[in-house]
């Protein structure tokens, strides 16, 4: 080896050191970004080992199966999580409206490039026509709109409407068949949202005491705030995965608790090769407003049939937490495929491996540039910068709604966010949040009970050390939300008397 290679990589060495453990030299054990995993038929006898291996939250989905098995496996997953103690969310994604064909007259068929077809609204068509199950789509078509058939493997560009039928000019050709997804990325359709198959998951939802709800192909906040006004408590995740939904961004961010980065369903009306940029976009986004995000779909994708990532996955999900993602997601990877253990405890692995390193560390904090002119966001502000001045490893913060947590959580600090409170719901609902680890504490009547009971929790569970720095993130008067106003600087042991 040269003396020029050795130097150049002596920086790369130094990262991968540090990476392994943390600077009093334990091995790094606390979770930053969180692992969302869908549970199906090949995960719902092993929420407990998927638990083990990392696992935050629970997705269910409400797209796929029938109320009973969503019933059964809510039960196994609260079963699970009181069995071993630790809070996990639930997250239940809503089927919402999604686009579909018909059935088709004459059976799977195969357009060719250039062939003209003849669309037509509705569940069936004639011989030769194809059925567009979509209420108003012949009103919303224009010439030279993309139909977007079988995730995008197909694809038609309109060149007319008439009052019974469009004619589409095949562009990319490809089979298609019944009840396949349907994309009009360009055209401007009112649909239905929440749908009557989604108004009755809401019921189901509400029942089940889901924690967050998944809105499938939203794209205006006022969707957002019908479902919220069923759904009283439950945390609304804007799932992105329409042209509609990114141009809408800001006020669905606004609306919404939570993103998704939708990549499947977003990929087809985006150009593949833009989905990147627009992860870290959305990201960005949400980091700024102080929402969560979860990045979702094909993260380990191989996983589904081999007991080991590829290259490109792992660099994928190592990617999804440098762009500051909340949350990773697994789909098929753990609903039915093969190594659904083995593919948590392998994203929590890529991600422990980040968070540790310089680089993930060094990292511009988007969120010390916003000023939210409130008192929850300035105290949440001064607890981060005060972490990153004293390199303080805990910050206690007591907690009604999650939202000062929140707040805090987007700072993305080397310290890690205790999150006490004594409402069942939101400790449920930080399980997604980064850099948080949620704990039941009963609400005390003064600060100074606050204060000490969390001291004496802390020091019980072997989470703190006599003489450790830590700081509190607090609001008095105690047991009022939004009212975050103070921050106290605390040496582990020493009196927590105030006066
Ligand atoms: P889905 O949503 O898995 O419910 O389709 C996520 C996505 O489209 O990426
Ligand atoms: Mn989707």
């Amino acid at each position: 080896m040269t003396s020029e290679t050795s130097k150049a990589s002596e920086p790369i060495l130094q990262t991968l050191a540090r990476s392994a453990r943390t600077e009093d030299g334990k091995a790094a054990t606390k979770a930053a970004t969180k692992i969302v995993a869908t549970i199906g038929p090949a995960s719902e006898d092993r929420i407990g080992e998927l638990i083990d291996a990392g696992l935050s939250v629970a997705r269910i989905n409400f797209s796929h199966g029938e109320n009973a098995e969503h019933r059964r496996r809510v039960e196994k997953i609260r079963a699970a999580a009181a069995e071993r103690g630790v809070p996990i969310g639930i997250l239940a994604d809503l089927a919402g409206p999604k686009l579909r064909l018909g059935r088709m007259p004459d059976g799977p068929r195969t357009l060719l490039a250039n062939e003209e077809v003849r669309l037509v609204e509705g569940e069936t068509a004639a011989t030769g026509s194809v059925p567009c199950n979509v209420p108003g789509v012949l009103g919303a078509l224009r010439a030279g709109h993309r139909v977007l058939l079988c995730d995008a493997a197909v694809e038609l560009v309109v060149e007319g409407v008439h009052a019974s039928h469009a004619l589409a000019r095949v562009r990319r050709p490809g089979e298609i068949s019944d009840r396949k997804g349907v994309h009009l990325p360009d055209s401007t359709l009112p649909l239905e949202f929440p749908t009557e198959q989604d108004r009755e998951h809401i019921q189901l939802a509400r029942e089940l005491g889901i924690d967050m709800l998944g809105l499938s192909f939203v794209s205006e906040p006022s969707e957002i705030e019908r479902v919220r006004d069923a759904t009283p408590g439950i945390l609304m995740v804007a799932k992105i995965e329409r042209l509609a939904a990114l141009k809408n961004l800001k006020s669905l961010l606004e609306a919404a608790d939570g993103l998704m980065v939708a990549r499947g369903d977003l990929g087809v009306e985006l150009n593949l090769e833009q989905l990147p940029l627009v992860q870290k976009s959305i990201i960005q986004e949400a980091l700024k407003a102080g929402k969560f995000t979860i990045t979702a779909t094909e993260m380990l994708e191989s996983m589904i049939e081999h007991s080991r990532p590829t290259r490109a996955e792992v660099t994928d999900v190592a990617n999804a937490v440098l762009d500051g993602t909340d949350a990773v997601m697994l789909s098929a990877e753990t609903a039915v495929g093969q190594y659904p253990v083995e593919a948590v405890s392998a994203m929590t692995r890529i991600a422990r491996a980040v968070e540790t390193s310089l680089r993930y560390r060094e990292l511009p904090r988007v969120g010390f540039r916003q000023n939210e002119p409130t008192f929850s966001n300035a105290t949440a502000l001064a607890a981060a910068q005060a972490a990153e001045a004293l390199d303080i490893q805990k910050i206690v913060c007591f907690t009604e709604t999650g939202n000062s947590v929140r707040l805090l959580s987007r700072y993305r600090t080397a310290a890690e966010i205790i999150a006490l409170t004594p409402n069942e719901r939101t400790l449920n609902g930080m399980t997604v949040l980064s850099h948080v680890r949620p704990m039941n504490f009963a609400r005390g009547s003064s600060l100074e009970d606050m204060l000490h009971g969390a001291q004496t929790l802390l020091l019980e569970r072997g989470m703190v050390a006599p003489g450790e720095e830590v700081i509190f993130v607090a609001g008095v008067p105690p047991g009022v939300s939004r009212s975050t106003n103070v921050m106290k600087l605390h040496r582990i042991g020493e009196v927590t008397r105030l006066h």
